[in-house]
């Protein structure tokens, strides 16, 4: 019955939520410069009779609550900046500020969340508990808007017991979802490393001190850090995408500069790794008559879905939209700031798909293309209702 009504009032607000959708997508922001896309959204809330607290400058915390009595509480959290990216669509909603665009579906999210509390504030009546709104900020960026939100009190007063995430998917057909219970996302930690040698004539190494065989060496027993000392049941990886030896076919460089990530799936050993590979790096590097300098700049935290909840809420989705429309998701290396939620809260994050390849909506997140298959947000805007209903027990 609630659920027949929800699909009813999704499908009744879909036009709205495409044109909000819209609307964000055109006038994108970066991270911790959502002001006019936080406006937007207070407005929004504002229009729905709702009330809202801001948090992390421009983050906003709304509450509704059923009538029925329940003392349960549930959050939704969709994030509302955009990327540096210049968009490439041809499409009447392209992006008006130039260098920015919502290239990671952000602004689905945010109209999608929209929709929901719409939907929510319309069924009060019948069903009990309370539903908490987050709008957050800056998840594209260090220290990420979700650590901000939580250290801003975003989880207390009232507590959820669950926090749920969407995130677009465009491996993933529009109408369907994907659920994974336990790790599913990475801590991602960047890297950057200066060998400094003395640099001279490629002709005379035994006058210099040659960075570059150094680096060689380090590079290469840095992975065996990976291979020798990381749990083979938990994965990790180690990249460095940039290494710059800037000298010539016979000039030795003063130094190499290097970066990379290292990303893993346990806070125990992200820590042990971290010294151990700083430790070797600086002890090789000395054994051969170099210094390094070896700086790790600590990213998000790594994406645990809570089994019970994720179990629970991936059952309410096969009963929403039927168990054929319902996929497993495998790890994904990538990091994500509903980390940091997940951390402290039972949470679940799944992921909404969004491609359709007859209209050629198949480009990734972060490129100049992508784009997402609106009918979708249908979906999306009931479902996400759904699941907090159902999570509030009723
Ligand atoms: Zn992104
Ligand atoms: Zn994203």
């Amino acid at each position: 019955m609630i659920k027949e009504q929800i699909q009813q009032l999704s499908k009744n607000i879909f036009n709205d939520t495409v044109a909000n959708r819209r609307h964000l997508h055109s006038h994108p922001e970066l991270s911790f410069h959502e002001v006019e896309t936080s406006a937007f959204v207070a407005g929004k809330l504002e229009a729905l009779g709702l009330t809202y607290q801001r948090m992390a400058d421009n983050g906003l915390v709304a509450l509704i609550k059923g009538d029925k009595p329940s003392d349960q509480v549930v959050a939704l959290r969709a994030d509302m900046d955009a990327l540096p990216i210049t968009e490439a669509n041809d499409v009447s909603y392209k992006s008006q500020n130039v260098g920015v665009m919502h290239a990671c579906g952000h602004d689905a999210h945010t109209s999608s969340l929209l929709g929901t509390a719409k939907i929510l504030t319309e069924i009060k009546s019948q069903f009990g508990g309370t539903v908490k709104l987050i709008f957050q900020p800056a998840e594209e960026k260090l220290p990420g808007g979700a650590s901000l939100m939580i250290k801003e009190g975003v989880l207390e007063n009232p507590k959820p017991q669950a926090v749920i995430g969407q995130h677009v998917m465009p491996l993933i057909e529009a109408g369907k979802v994907g659920f994974r219970a336990g790790k599913y996302m990475a801590s991602t930690d960047e890297l950057y490393v200066t060998v400094r040698g003395k640099g001279g004539h490629g002709a005379q190494p035994q006058q210099n001190i040659d960075p570059v065989i150094i680096t060689a060496h380090m590079l290469t027993a840095l992975q065996q850090i990976i291979s020798r000392f990381a749990d083979p049941k938990s994965p990790s990886v180690l990249s460095f995408g940039k290494v710059i030896a800037n000298g010539a076919t016979n000039v030795i460089p003063n130094e190499v500069y290097l970066e990379g990530t290292f990303r893993t799936m346990d806070e125990k050993w992200r820590n042990e790794a971290h010294i151990k590979m700083k430790k070797l790096a600086e002890g090789l590097c000395e054994s051969m008559g170099a210094t390094c300098e070896f700086n790790i700049v600590r990213g998000y935290p790594f994406l645990i879905n809570e089994e019970k909840l994720t179990a629970s809420t991936r059952g309410h989705a096969e009963d929403y939209l039927g168990k054929e429309n319902v996929l497993d998701l495998d790890i994904w290396m990538a990091a994500e700031d509903f980390a940091y939620y997940s951390q402290v809260a039972d949470s679940c994050f799944y992921r909404l798909g969004t491609r359709n390849e007859s209209r050629g909506i198949t480009s990734s997140v972060h490129t100049p293309t992508f784009d997402v298959e609106e009918t979708a947000l249908e979906l999306s805007t009931g479902l996400m209702a759904y699941l907090a209903v159902k999570q509030l027990g009723n």
